[in-house]
């Protein structure tokens, strides 16, 4: 792959950019600490700025409200977007995950109600996947459907789910079936979020914040014509949200790069004089200036794929297990160089504006969200290596016949 712009793709920026510096805001350290619901205000109204200019969802059909435009000018877009303060993440799930996957499996009266409205921002959906006893294991879940007259009635609990709080909608896969092994008994469902029966419970985390809960269903009617895919078939239709998951968590997610770890060692004082000098932090960040470059170009073999329509292969699994470490492993260095002011975490008076202690308490959920590192490693091994598979003892079971605890 050539990685300079076609004479096409460097006009294309140029309009971008002369868009973005229009319209967009310059980035701003006072943002790091808003209120959930200005942060909600000020995402829905970026995205609904973009959507009226063709910029969201650019490679989506213009009739569903996106851009009608290629894989590369979405990437292009979002190069040139991340130079400002263009909040997205409470779109990444819905936009990134669910709507995918109502647009493949919806009816033409779902695709004519949803897409649009989440296009503009109106509405943000969640993920209703993980449960208790099914992560990793998502098909080994639980939470139960049963049919009743034009209804299913929905008993059961999820949890991890982002965004539940927020979240207008869901997609939720349920287990229809007990009497056949687990993986032919799913059924996957929309729900609205504000259904009675629907309890969220935001989870605490150890940042301090709550970005993700945990989410029962007691006796929650659907309508059958809620469904998305046929009776049996929720792990086919989940397939298509992991792998537009697998996608959307592959790219990294930002925080202090390998350059500005550069600028604080120049700025940083150790044994009298800039840490930049001292020999084991150069051979550190040497390190991750590697990893870095062959992150980079593990991003431009994606890149390729999706340029020729093709669909990625488990290389993006490869750049999530060396991204998530590298940012907990670069969080973790900063802070400890940033000495005592390392353990201060307020962006109004913390060196480098807290980049690095954000970047670390995040890394942990990173390396579970979306497949953890073992699984990652399993899935490198078996699809790329050509290693044997896990055994899997449960395979032709029925699900409801699997050993299990009380
Ligand atoms: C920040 C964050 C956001 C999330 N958002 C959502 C969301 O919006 N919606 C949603 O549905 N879920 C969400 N999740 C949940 C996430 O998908 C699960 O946490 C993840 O799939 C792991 O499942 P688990 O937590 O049940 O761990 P388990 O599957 O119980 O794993 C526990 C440990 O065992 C290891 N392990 C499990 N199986 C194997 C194996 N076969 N081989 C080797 N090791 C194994 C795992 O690697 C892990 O270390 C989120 C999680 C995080 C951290």
């Amino acid at each position: 792959m050539d990685f300079n712009d076609t004479p096409e793709e460097a006009a294309y920026r140029a309009k971008v950019r002369e868009w973005l510096a229009a319209n967009a805001k310059p980035k701003s350290d006072a943002n790091d600490n808003l209120r959930l619901a200005e942060v909600l205000k000020r995402s829905k109204a970026w995205q609904a700025t973009k959507a009226e200019a063709g910029y969201a969802c650019i490679t989506w059909p213009k009739e569903w409200g996106g851009g009608g435009g290629s894989t590369i000018e979405s990437v292009i877009f979002g190069q040139e977007e991340s130079k400002y303060d263009a909040p997205a993440g409470v779109f990444a799930i819905g936009l990134g995950m669910c709507i995918p996957t109502v647009m493949a499996w919806g009816s033409e009266e779902h695709k004519k109600r949803f897409v649009k409205p989440a296009v503009r921002g109106d509405e943000i959906w969640c993920q209703l996947f993980s449960e208790p006893a099914g992560g990793s294991d998502v098909a080994g879940l639980r939470t139960r459907a049963e049919k009743d007259g034009d209804e299913w009635v929905i008993n059961g609990q999820k949890v991890w789910t982002s965004g539940a709080h927020y979240c207008d909608y869901g997609i939720v896969v349920v287990r229809t079936d007990p009497n056949v092994p687990k993986h032919k008994g799913l059924t996957m469902f929309w729900v609205d979020m504000k259904s009675p029966g629907i309890e969220v419970r935001p989870i605490k985390q150890m940042s301090g914040d709550s970005n993700f809960n945990e989410v029962f269903f007691t006796d929650v009617r659907v309508n059958d014509d809620q469904r998305l895919g046929n009776v049996g078939d929720g792990w086919k239709v989940a397939l298509t949200t992991l792998m537009n998951e697998r996608l959307a968590v592959g790219g990294g997610m930002g925080g202090t790069s390998v350059k500005d770890l550069v600028e604080m060692a120049r700025s940083t004082e150790m044994d009298g004089m800039p840490a930049l000098q001292n020999g084991s932090v150069r051979e550190r960040i040497a390190d991750w200036y590697v990893q870095e470059q062959g992150l980079k170009l593990t991003r431009y073999r994606t890149l390729t794929a999706l340029s020729k329509g093709q669909t990625p292969g488990p290389e993006s699994s490869i750049s999530k297990i060396v991204s998530a470490k590298k940012m907990q492993d670069l969080g973790a260095f900063a802070m400890d160089m940033q000495d005592i002011g390392g353990i201060i975490r307020d962006p109004e008076i913390s060196a480098e504006n807290a980049s690095p202690q954000e970047m670390w308490f995040g890394a942990a959920g990173y390396r579970i969200a979306g497949g953890t590192d073992e699984i990652l490693r399993n899935i490198v091994a078996e699809r790329v290596l050509g290693m044997p598979g896990d055994i899997r003892v449960d395979k032709d079971v029925p699900f409801n016949q699997m050993p299990r605890g009380k």
